[in-house]
């Protein structure tokens, strides 16, 4: 077993390469799932999140947790998409490595994947709605992609604006507070562009 420090996880900024190349396959005789897991979720449920991947803070291996903390807390290790339904939803997605920026995507309205829950186990699972885009959210971390990559030129310069417009007040007070989540974050990085995928 690999001991890893898990006491003090904090974010990556957007620009580490870690956020840009899909992470390694978790490997459950290296590393003790169930800790992980646990330091990860108590962190996706301080930074004010309903989904964090283990890239996110730092930490190069496919796991990613979600849930209200309260009803739901839910880990998928080395997840595989095997299905997404023809019928899509739009909905406003943020993402704790780009606090602030939100843009208005479209995403399947159900989604199934292949996955191991944190003792390893096989599990196939059908994710509805905001379970789905969650899910999407988080595997596109998996993937070295991010919700950005999702959206348009014109709509991502939108949200850069408005985002470069908060964070002048941010600079001002020294602290950025995420208006959804309502946690404070340190102030951001200035965002000139994003490298966008066109073809959407
Ligand atoms: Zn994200």
């Amino acid at each position: 077993m690999e001991d890893i420090d898990l006491s003090n996880l904090q974010l990556v900024s957007f620009n580490d390469p870690i956020l840009h190349k899909a992470p390694d396959d978790f490997d459950f005789d290296k590393y003790n799932a169930q800790e992980i897991f646990d330091a990860l979720f108590e962190k996706q449920l301080e930074f004010g999140g309903i989904g964090l991947s283990a890239n996110q803070v730092g930490l190069n291996m496919k796991m990613f947790t979600f849930g209200d903390g309260e009803e739901m807390k839910r880990c998928m290790i080395n997840p595989v998409l095997v299905d997404v339904s023809k019928e899509t939803n739009v909905a406003r997605e943020g993402c704790l490595s780009l606090p602030g920026i939100f843009l208005n995507l479209t995403r399947p309205a159900e989604s199934t994947f292949k996955y191991l829950d944190v003792e390893g186990k096989e599990c196939v699972e059908k994710f509805v709605d905001l379970g789905s885009r969650v899910a999407l959210h988080e595997y596109d971390h998996m993937l070295g992609y991010n919700y950005t990559m999702r959206a348009s030129k014109s709509k991502i310069d939108r949200a850069i604006k408005s985002y470069n417009k908060k964070f002048k007040k941010a600079l001002r007070s020294g602290n950025f507070v995420n208006p959804v989540t309502g946690v404070e974050h340190q102030a951001p990085d200035e965002i000139d562009s994003i490298e966008v995928n066109t073809n959407d």
